[in-house]
């Protein structure tokens, strides 16, 4: 099939378009929450712009609001310059923080393993550090955008059509995690240490809504053991808009799971105080009946409610790449509006 194909372009942008329904409530899913709980929702943070000052205001809040979420960090300083700023494990104050979060009962999480692209033995060292520092392997892991050893990132995020289109969007295949042979290959290490990988995010807070099958395997991607997706709520301009009382409430209606990736280095703190708004609406959601897990523990939560590991089937791949990028279609257009 031809790469720019009408039929499946057209697919894409009627799931991008707004339909009537597309805010109406759906049914509630038949998930018995843990303890009785109404939904789950929980955070997993890009340790991008990470200070020692916005995080301690930031976890503070979740931890006084009762909710145990997932920090990502990077264990090591690379020894060249970061393409995105962001502290390390090796600045001891940042390190004392991450333990004594970790001691609290947030998760502890990797991303990659330092602010820029690391070839297989400095992934091999990083990993080793972070066993060190935080007593086990890391549970979940999701890619740093720009760092070149992503496992299956870029256009390897998509299959057959998409992938072919986002590679010319992208201008070429730059990540090389998963690819043998590489001098950043690191796929096997991925399938040895850690459970869960976040590919796709979405903006619907309930994130089964798109991703019901998730924790998920795809044969496809076969170095990482189980897949899971996100609701996008990147910064504070995106968590503004899509957590909202309103999508609360939908939310605990249809008794669904957020789990949230977002960047808490970016501008969720900014001149030593807290949005407001992500005040409220923490204390909103956390006024409900919820199950505030960190992620790994919601993920093996919805594992154990599977008969088998799920198994990614060939139709919903394609339909899980292209919510996404009707998603990424829909962030466009609104930056196009802003
Ligand atoms: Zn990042």
């Amino acid at each position: 099939m031809n790469a720019f194909s009408v039929a499946p372009l057209g697919n894409v942008l009627n799931e991008a378009l707004p339909s009537p329904s597309s805010m109406a409530q759906r049914a509630p899913s038949s998930i018995q929450w843990p303890d009785g709980k109404d939904f789950a929702f929980t955070v997993f943070d890009d340790t991008e712009r990470a200070t020692v000052e916005n995080n301690r205001a930031i976890y503070g809040l979740l931890r006084d609001l009762g909710m145990r979420t997932t920090k990502t960090v990077w264990p090591i300083a690379g020894p060249g310059e970061a393409d995105i700023p962001g502290p390390t494990c090796e600045e001891q104050d940042y390190l004392d923080l991450c333990l004594q979060l970790q001691r609290e009962g947030f998760e502890m999480s990797l991303h990659n393993v330092t602010y820029h692209t690391s070839d297989r033995a400095l992934t091999q060292r990083g990993f080793d550090r972070f066993k060190e520092l935080f007593g086990h392997d890391p549970h979940t892991l999701a890619n740093h955008s720009t760092n070149r050893e992503g496992l299956y990132w870029g256009p390897a995020r998509l299959s057959g059509w998409r992938r072919q289109m986002y590679k010319v969007l992208q201008r070429g295949e730059r990540f090389k995690g998963h690819v043998e042979g590489d001098p950043l290959f690191w796929g096997d290490i991925c399938k040895e240490r850690v459970r869960y990988v976040r590919n796709f995010t979405y903006t619907d807070l309930n994130t089964l809504n798109n991703v019901p099958q998730m924790p998920y395997h795809d044969t496809q991607r076969p170095w990482v053991n189980q897949w899971f997706a996100a609701s996008d709520a990147a910064e504070i301009g995106a968590f503004k808009r899509y957590v909202t009382r309103q999508t609360v409430d939908k939310l605990v209606a249809e008794r669904g799971c957020a789990l949230i990736y977002t960047h808490f280095g970016k501008y969720f703190h900014v001149d030593g105080k807290l949005d407001p708004t992500f005040v409220d609406t923490m204390e909103y959601v956390a006024k409900h009946n919820g199950w505030f897990v960190p992620v790994s523990t919601l993920l093996d939560f919805l594992a154990s409610q599977q008969p088998a590991p799920h198994i990614l089937t060939d139709a919903e791949r394609a339909t899980l790449e292209n919510r996404w990028l009707a998603d990424q279609l829909a962030h466009v257009l609104h930056r196009l509006h802003d």
